[in-house]
């Protein structure tokens, strides 16, 4: 298990992009809208590790509802494990609570992920991403 990306909620995507990009200066990675989970979403590349900013696309949207309970800020933690079926399998048997019953494709079958639900991480909501087909 290694740190994959740190995700922060952003109302404007192109706003926040530019503070990335332009004043920190981080290299954009790539630009993606993901409709299962109703977010648009840029990628910095940090070193090995990567900052997602994630705009929701509808007032539905977890990010959106996150910001208007929450604010801006860092909405999730993601963490890049080899088979995403089998460690959320491994994290019910230790008391885990998982947010999806069983783990989403997402982002045109590049990625498979869950999420570990704040409620057994210490608050913060815990991503599980596989990386399916290795794109780094
Ligand atoms: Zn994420």
């Amino acid at each position: 298990m290694r740190l994959d990306h740190i995700g922060i909620a952003v109302k404007n995507l192109e706003d926040s992009m530019r503070f990335y990009g332009e004043v920190l200066g981080l290299e954009l990675e790539g630009v993606e809208e993901v409709p299962e989970e109703s977010v648009k979403v840029a990628m910095f590349r940090v070193g090995e590790t990567f900052i997602e900013l994630l705009q929701g696309t509808s007032p539905e949207s977890a990010i959106s509802k996150f910001i208007e309970k929450r604010g801006e800020g860092i909405h999730h933690i993601a963490m890049r494990v080899e088979n995403v079926d089998k460690v959320v399998e491994d994290l019910k048997g230790r008391g885990a609570v998982l947010v999806y019953d069983k783990a989403r494709l997402v982002s045109k079958g590049s990625r498979k992920i869950n999420f570990v639900h704040p409620r057994t991480t210490g608050g913060i909501l815990l991503e599980v991403v596989e990386r399916v087909g290795q794109r780094d």
